[in-house]
């Protein structure tokens, strides 16, 4: 299967399989977004839900956030992973939306990653869900999903990924075609033992090839 088949069979299945797929984070506006997707860093998104409605009800804005002390923030964020930044970084974030953003949630990648606690994978979250720009977020499930399909190849860093990713994806699919990766990441095919036997992209899967040929003992 050349790379362009493999693209095309994948991209063909996930438009039939999951057309509506969108991000798991519970939120209403940019605010909370922006919020939530900084939580979720090496954190599942259902333990942010759990967290984030009494976080939003007491800090329903920047301006809220802005001027929270951090004894405030950190016990209604204490059960996600790396509280203590996190509480930092959502602070500063919030003061510097004030500061420079006007109270808002900029809307250029450039903008984004200046703010404390947000990195590439979070800005193209934003730029992509919030303002619709195409944008592909590579976070630790696109990162191996797509190695394993054989998207990407020899990619060592995320930014090699989203190059290769962004290279071969339509511009106008890209930011589903996010969601896409991470949900099969999180559901299918998880980071140990694969569920192979009930993935839809088996015959586009490299790594799924590669595997049946070791278990057949088949040289390649
Ligand atoms: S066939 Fe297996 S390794 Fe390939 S995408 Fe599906 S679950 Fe992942």
């Amino acid at each position: 299967m050349t790379k362009k088949e493999r693209y095309s069979f994948v991209i063909d299945w996930f438009q039939k399989n999951m057309p509506n797929a969108e991000t798991e984070l519970h939120y209403t506006d940019p605010f909370e977004l922006l919020v939530a997707v900084i939580l979720s860093a090496q954190c599942t998104d259902k333990r942010v839900n759990l967290v984030t409605p009494a976080l939003f009800q007491r800090f329903p804005n920047a301006e809220s956030l802005a001027s929270a002390e951090f004894e405030d923030v950190e016990p209604l964020v204490r059960s996600v992973t790396f509280a203590n930044n996190k509480t930092r970084h959502l602070i500063g974030m919030a003061k510097m939306l004030i500061e420079k953003f006007n109270g808002q949630v900029p809307g250029t990648m450039e903008e984004l990653v200046q703010l404390p606690g947000v990195g590439r994978k979070t800005a193209n979250v934003i730029v992509s869900v919030v303002f619709h720009q195409p944008g592909m977020a590579v976070d630790t499930h696109v990162f191996r999903v797509a190695a394993r399909i054989g998207l990407t190849r020899d990619a060592k860093t995320p930014l090699q990924t989203e190059d290769q990713l962004v290279a071969n994806i339509p511009r106008k699919l890209l930011s589903i075609a996010h969601h896409w990766l991470i949900l099969h990441g999180r559901y299918v095919c998880v980071a140990r033992n694969p569920k192979c036997a009930e993935c839809g992209l088996r015959p586009a899967c490299k790594y799924y090839e590669t595997d049946m040929k070791h278990i057949a003992g088949v040289n390649e």
